[in-house]
C-alpha cells in the first residue's frame, strides 16, 4: 500500500502502518497529517458507487497527541504510569441518501481520547475502571491508520441523510404550497434493546 499523499511536514517521520504507541505516548508524540480515502479499503467499501470519481482522492486531517500520566489505580496504591492518545480526524465520505437516494458528502468528525494498555487483560481492566476513556491495546508496531479508519467508520451514520435534500420526494411533499413536512424519518435501523438483551445471551 502507498503512503498518504502529501503528508504534513510533521508527520513526514511518522509510519502509520507501525508505530510504537507506547513511546509515541511517553515522548509525547504530536502528529498532524492527511490520509487519502485511497489508502483506506474498508471506507472505499463504503463510499457510494456514483460518488464522483475523486471521491478516492479526498483527504482525511487527523492529529495524533500521545501522553503519559502517574495514576494509582486505587487511592493508597502506588502510582503507575499510563499512557494516552488524544485522536481526532475529519474530512467526509461520500454515501447514498436514505430519503433522495442521491449521494451526497458526510461530514465526519471525531474526537477520542483512548487510554493505550499492552494487554487485552489489561485493556478489560482498564475499562472496567473508567467507562469514559476507551481503551485500546498498544504494540510497538501499531497500525495508526487502522485506528484512523476504525474512527471514520464508526462516525458514519446508521441511516445516511442529507440534511436537507436537493430534491423533494413526491411522497414527502405536504400541502399546496409543497412545503417538506418537518423530518418524520419512518423507521431507523435501530436494534430494540430486546434484541440487544438477545444478542447478550447468546454471547454467553
Ligand atoms: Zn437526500
Amino acid at each position: 500500500m502507498s503512503q498518504p499523499t502529501q503528508p504534513a511536514a510533521s508527520a513526514a517521520a511518522f509510519d502509520l502502518h507501525e508505530t510504537d504507541l507506547f513511546a509515541f505516548c511517553r515522548k509525547g508524540g504530536n502528529v498532524v497529517g492527511d490520509l487519502a480515502v485511497r489508502d483506506l479499503p474498508r471506507i472505499l467499501a463504503e463510499t457510494a458507487a456514483d460518488a464522483p470519481a475523486s471521491a478516492r482522492d479526498e483527504t482525511f486531517r487527523y492529529t495524533l497527541t500521545g501522553f503519559a500520566k502517574d495514576e494509582a489505580a486505587e487511592p493508597g496504591m502506588a502510582a503507575t504510569q499510563r499512557l494516552y492518545v488524544d485522536v481526532t480526524v475529519s474530512g467526509r465520505v461520500w454515501l447514498d441518501c436514505q430519503r433522495c437516494l442521491q449521494v451526497y458528502a458526510e461530514p465526519v468528525a471525531t474526537d477520542m481520547r483512548f487510554e493505550v494498555v499492552s494487554t487485552e487483560e489489561a485493556a478489560e481492566e482498564a475499562s472496567m475502571d473508567d467507562d469514559e476513556v476507551d481503551v485500546i491495546v498498544g504494540s510497538k508496531k501499531f497500525s495508526v491508520l487502522e485506528l484512523l479508519e476504525d474512527e471514520v467508520l464508526l462516525a458514519l451514520p446508521t441511516a445516511p441523510k442529507h440534511v436537507t435534500c436537493p430534491t423533494v420526494h413526491d411522497s414527502l411533499v405536504t400541502g399546496a404550497d409543497g412545503e417538506v413536512e418537518p423530518e418524520a424519518p419512518p423507521e431507523e435501523k435501530r436494534p430494540s434493546p430486546f434484541a440487544a438483551l438477545a444478542g447478550l445471551k447468546t454471547k454467553h
